[in-house]
């Protein structure tokens, strides 16, 4: 991917440095904030940061992508925004977020692999951004990092945590018994819920880079393998339960 359609302003380059920008390059199409989802490479897109900071904490920063009409390259300071996005990473907005699910041959066999349309970002303190605050988060949560092609990738269980298999509804359930992702139950999904609820649990996968909940609602497992290969998702084995 050429890197001349992007519209990115000095002061957002600054911010973001070499690793940032780069994550740019697998990037295949965006959702403005207007709504509209579109190629990345039919016309200029910009590249904006918004950022906040409660007393005491550190700054966080929100990486988006926009019609450079909707929304230019700049660094903004939106005021509130950093509460939202630590309470978005620590619930996990399912509303928020796309999933691909996927079977393998090893057990167990059902993948579900989800991410956030919103990429939240702090700082490290070198100027440079970094740290991933969704992928922290699930870390914290008992999620490891995917470190072997998920065809063969053995994690330990996230304790606490089920896919919950409703009538109607899948629901990834955190171990708060929050939703972390929820969609409704589409017969599409039978044999992945016929692989899940016989292995009585499922491999769970999470990485929130840009242009990942986008590749995912496509069914683009191209993506999938990339964040994978690039050590950015995080994964666990979650046990499935049948309400
Ligand atoms: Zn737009």
């Amino acid at each position: 991917m050429a890197r001349g359609r992007w519209v990115v302003a000095r002061e957002v380059e600054e911010l973001l440095g070499e690793r940032g920008l780069r994550q740019l390059d697998s990037v295949e199409t965006f959702t403005c904030v207007c709504g509209v989802q579109g190629p990345v490479d039919v016309a200029p897109v910009s590249v904006y940061v918004e950022w906040d900071q409660v007393e005491g904490g550190p700054p966080l920063y929100r990486l988006g992508l926009a019609h450079p009409r909707c929304r230019p390259s700049k660094l903004t300071r939106r005021p509130g925004l950093a509460r939202a996005l630590v309470e978005a990473a620590a619930a996990e907005a399912p509303a928020s977020a796309s999933a691909h699910y996927g079977v393998r041959a090893l057990r167990p066999r059902a993948l579900l692999v989800w991410s956030p349309h919103v990429q939240a970002l702090t700082s490290t303190g070198a100027g440079k951004l970094g740290v991933d605050l969704w992928l922290r988060s699930h870390l914290e949560a008992g999620f490891r990092p995917l470190r072997d092609p998920l065809e063969v990738a053995e994690l330990p269980v996230v304790e606490g945590w089920s896919l919950v298999v409703g009538a109607d509804f899948l629901r990834l359930a955190d171990a708060d018994g929050a939703a972390a992702y929820e969609q409704d139950r589409d017969p599409g999904l039978a044999f992945w819920v016929d692989a899940a609820v016989a292995d009585g649990a499922c491999l769970a996968v999470t990485g929130s880079e840009l242009g990942l909940a986008d590749a995912l609602a496509r069914g683009e497992w191209a993506a999938i393998v990339r964040a994978a290969e690039g050590e950015r998702l995080v994964a666990g084995v979650v046990r499935v339960v049948v309400e």
